[in-house]
C-alpha cells in the first residue's frame, strides 16, 4: 500500500475551509479504511502567506485531525509555489494536488489511486464541461488553450492543477529549475505514462477566487511565454513582411516620381514613420519580455520558502 500525500494550497480560505476538512478527511479515512493507501496518507494543507484567519484554523484543526498536517511559508509565494511546497518538501509515494475550495470533485482520488495501480505515474484531472463558469472565463479559457497549441506549447484541455503524481515523477520533475513554473506544462514534458480521469467542476462553496482576471491573464503570458519562442519569431516575421511592404512602396514611390515628377506627400512620410515606429516598439517589448525572463532565471531565487510546519505521525485511529 502506498502512502498517499494530498497537497493542498490555501490562500486566503477561512471561508472554505472547515467544509474542506469535512469532506478531505472523510475520504482519506475511507480510502485507509478500503486498504487502497497505507494508514499513515495525510493530507498536507500549504499556508500561502494568507491574511486571514488560515493558518489558526490549520493549527487548530491538525491538533485535533491527525490525518492533518500543514506548513507555513513565510509570505504569498502563488498557487505553484505553494504546491511545490507540499510536494518537494515532503515524503510520500503519491502526490496529489487539489485546490482549497474543493472545485474540482475530490472523490476523483479514489479513481486516480486506482488507475496509478494500474501502472501510471501521472493522472489527471480533466473537466468534462465548463457549466460552472462565467461565459467570460469559458471564453477566455477556450482562447487560452487554443492560443497555447497553435503556439506549439502541450498543455492538457481542461486540466488545472488537479493531478496526482508517482514519487519518481515528482524527483524528476525536481530536475526542471526555471522559476517561471507553469506545472500543467512542465509535467507532461517529464515523458512518464499518464492517464486522465473525468469531473464535473462545481462552483466555488463560498469566498472569493483568489484568481481575478489581472492575475489570470499574467499566468497566461507566463505559460506562454516561457514555453514557446513563438512570439519573437513572429516579430522576425513581422520584420520581414513589412520590409517587403517598404521596398513595394519605394518601387511605387520612384515609379510615381517618373510619371507625375515631384511628390508633394507629406502625409505618407508621417503615417509610414508611425506605423513602423508602432511595430518596433511591440518588437522591442516582445524581445524585453524574454529578456525579462532571462533576469528572473538566473537569479535563481527559491519558489518557496517554508517557515513553520506541523507534522503528524500517529497513526490515525
Ligand atoms: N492560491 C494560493 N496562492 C495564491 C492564489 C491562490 O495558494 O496566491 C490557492 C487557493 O487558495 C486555491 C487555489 O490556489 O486553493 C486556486 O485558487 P482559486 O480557487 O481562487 O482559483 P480559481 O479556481 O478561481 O481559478
Ligand atoms: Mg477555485
Amino acid at each position: 500500500m502506498k502512502k498517499l500525500l494530498i497537497v493542498i494550497p490555501c490562500y486566503n480560505e477561512e471561508e472554505v475551509l472547515p467544509s474542506t476538512f469535512a469532506s478531505i478527511s472523510k475520504l482519506l479515512q475511507k480510502m485507509i479504511d478500503q486498504k487502497l493507501i497505507s494508514p499513515d496518507s495525510r493530507a498536507h494543507f500549504v499556508n500561502d502567506g494568507s491574511r486571514d484567519k488560515t493558518w489558526d484554523l490549520l493549527v487548530k484543526e491538525c491538533k485535533k485531525n491527525n490525518l492533518f498536517e500543514a506548513s507555513k511559508l513565510s509570505r504569498n509565494f502563488g498557487h505553484q509555489g505553494a504546491i511545490l511546497a507540499g510536494m518537494y518538501d515532503n515524503n510520500a509515494d503519491l502526490y496529489c494536488t487539489i485546490d482549497a475550495d474543493l472545485q474540482d470533485d475530490p472523490n476523483c482520488i479514489i479513481e486516480m489511486v486506482k488507475k496509478i495501480e494500474q501502472g501510471n505515474d501521472i493522472i489527471y484531472g480533466v473537466r468534462k464541461k465548463r457549466d460552472s463558469d462565467t461565459f467570460f472565463k469559458r471564453f477566455t479559457a477556450q482562447a487560452f488553450y487554443k492560443l497555447m497549441s497553435w503556439l506549439g506549447v502541450k498543455v492538457i484541455y481542461n486540466h488545472a492543477d488537479f493531478r496526482m503524481m508517482t514519487k519518481r515523477t515528482v524527483e524528476q520533475l525536481k530536475q526542471f529549475p526555471e522559476r517561471n513554473l507553469f506545472l500543467r506544462a512542465v509535467v507532461p514534458l517529464v515523458g512518464f505514462k499518464s492517464d486522465m480521469v473525468y469531473y464535473d467542476r462545481t462552483p466555488r462553496m463560498a469566498g472569493e477566487t483568489k484568481y481575478p482576471l489581472k492575475k489570470m491573464l499574467a499566468f497566461a503570458w507566463n505559460g506562454i511565454s516561457s514555453f514557446s519562442i513563438v512570439p519573437l519569431r513572429l516579430v522576425t516575421l513581422m520584420g520581414f513582411l513589412i520590409s517587403f511592404l517598404g521596398a513595394c512602396f519605394v518601387l511605387k514611390i520612384l515609379m510615381n516620381y517618373n510619371t507625375h515628377g515631384v511628390i508633394s506627400g507629406w502625409a505618407s512620410t508621417v503615417t509610414l514613420i508611425t506605423i513602423f515606429s508602432g511595430v518596433q516598439m511591440v518588437s522591442l517589448g516582445i524581445i524585453g519580455e524574454y529578456i525579462a525572463k532571462i533576469f528572473v532565471e538566473v537569479k535563481q531565487r527559491p519558489l518557496y520558502i517554508v517557515e513553520e510546519k506541523i507534522t503528524n505521525k500517529k497513526a490515525p485511529k
